[in-house]
């Protein structure tokens, strides 16, 4: 049996060795803090937690629920464990950091088939691995170190590899106001409701404007380099350049014509799908670097979007993520080098959960390889086949960009429900008994 090599002892590192390591599987875990440091983590533990102290939603009806329940069926290490080392957080699984990642470091020291190799691991030695004809799972995470970015950057070819994110916000399809609203893509080219159009009279643009300018941005951090801005400058920073240059600029009109007044309107923003089904929508070249309250209340004043729900907020920081629908299959190899696996947060979904998900992934991938098994993907309306969706979704013309578990990933239930409530019921019951039917095979 070949040895599984996995190099990041945070979320999904831990995950995957643990898993691996426990169905009988050799493992040699490589992490670097210790000699070396990131300019985010504190300690030298395994799955530490480098900002907030919470899991997220312990409730079973909701999508980071589900997951959650669904992670621990598939053996999770890091859920349990949470809920040994919790704290009062709500209905959020919070926990005591340090106590929660000594005890995850403590398992995976005691863990007679992990060995574990404290070094920064090099792109030769990913080469003598491959060449050798060894797994090797890649799970360095948003911070991965500099030449194993670079070498990453080679094997996509380049382009399919991202060092920061600069995200527009995501919102639900269902939430749109489609009285104020229209689908049209610009000089009507492409299918109809390609793009749909969030119409702005002058008024409403200089309001928006006015308060765009104001209102509160996130700091940069140390270790971000705003040379980066260049190519995707925040709308703040744009419209903070002139009131009219956004008008000129990302929400420009030209091409479009407001059913409403037959006329073009003063400015326009554009809404993108974000998936196959249109459940999810991204706002078109709307980076942004303000904070989330003043972000949410900014963006409530774009005609259409009063109500509109955020499954995700804009951001700019410093990200290493592969394109993954370009560049990997949906079990999480690269397409072009074979035994090459990425998991975590450099697959393209984001969060502590998300990333511990897709370690646990990897792993039982790895373990029906052992067993001269084909890779067996998850269905489609179980938290994690939504979350796969999100990653091999190749078709969409989209800007990938890294994913919470939401709402929106999964598929509305067919014949569609109107009351949103009963929709999120349907929706969590569809994942469980698919997630049920998918174990049992
Ligand atoms: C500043 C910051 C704040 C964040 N805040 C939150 C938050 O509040 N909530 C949330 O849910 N998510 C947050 N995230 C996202 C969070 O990092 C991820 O969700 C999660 O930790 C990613 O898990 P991972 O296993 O992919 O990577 P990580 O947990 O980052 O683990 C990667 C590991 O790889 C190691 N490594 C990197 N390169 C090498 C190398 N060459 N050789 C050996 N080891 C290497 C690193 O030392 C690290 O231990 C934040 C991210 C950042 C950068």
């Amino acid at each position: 049996m070949p040895m599984i090599h996995i190099v990041g002892g945070g979320m999904a590192g831990s995950e995957c060795a643990h898993i691996c390591a426990t169905n009988g599987l050799k493992v040699t875990l490589y992490e670097m803090r210790g000699p070396h440091e990131t300019p985010a983590h504190k300690t030298i533990h395994f799955a530490e937690l480098v900002c907030s102290n919470s899991f997220k939603s312990q409730d079973p009806a909701t999508p980071a629920g589900q997951l959650k329940a669904e992670m621990r069926a598939l053996g999770s290490l890091l859920i349990p464990t949470a809920e040994t080392h919790s704290v009062p957080g709500g209905s959020a699984l919070c926990v005591d950091r340090d106590n929660f990642a000594a005890a995850i470091t403590a398992q995976i020291e005691q863990n007679p088939n992990i060995s574990i190799r404290r070094e920064l691991f090099t792109p030769q030695m990913a080469e003598d691995i491959l060449a050798q004809g060894e797994p090797l799972v890649l799970a360095t995470g948003p911070l991965t170190s500099e030449a194993l970015g670079q070498w990453l950057a080679e094997q996509t070819g380049q382009e399919h590899l991202y060092f920061y994110d600069a995200v527009s916000p995501t919102v639900e399809a269902t939430t749109l106001n489609r009285d104020i609203i229209f689908a049209q893509s610009r000089y009507d080219k492409g299918e109809g409701d390609d793009y749909l159009n969030c119409p702005f009279n002058m008024e409403e643009y200089d309001a928006f404007i006015t308060a765009l300018v104001a209102a509160e941005r996130v700091p940069l951090k140390d270790f971000e380099d705003p040379k980066y801005f260049e190519g995707c400058k925040p709308i703040e920073e744009i419209a903070a350049k002139g009131h009219d240059s956004l008008r000129f600029g990302n929400f420009k009109p030209v091409g479009l014509r407001d059913p409403r007044t037959d006329r073009r309107p003063w400015a326009a923003l554009q809404l993108r799908p974000e998936n196959r089904e249109k459940t999810l929508y991204s706002l078109v070249a709307c980076q942004t670097r303000m904070k989330w309250g003043p972000q949410l209340e900014v963006l409530r004043m774009v005609p259409g979007l009063e109500n509109a729900e955020f499954v995700r907020m804009g951001v700019i920081h410093r990200n290493t993520y592969i394109e993954s629908p370009k560049a990997l299959h949906p079990w999480l190899e690269f397409r072009t080098r074979p035994n090459l696996f990425i998991a975590g947060q450099l697959t393209g979904v984001e969060g502590y959960v998300e990333s511990a998900a897709m370690g646990i992934y990897v792993a039982h991938t790895l373990i029906r390889r052992s067993r001269g098994l084909e890779p067996s993907i998850p269905p489609r309306a179980s938290a994690y086949g939504s979350l796969i969706s999100h990653l091999s979704d190749a078709e969409t013309d989209r800007e990938f960009a890294p994913m919470n578990i939401n709402w929106g990933l999964f598929p509305d239930p067919v014949p569609f429900i109107k009351n949103k409530g009963e929709r999120k019921v349907a929706k969590i019951s569809a994942a469980q008994s698919a997630f049920d039917d998918w174990q049992l095979q």
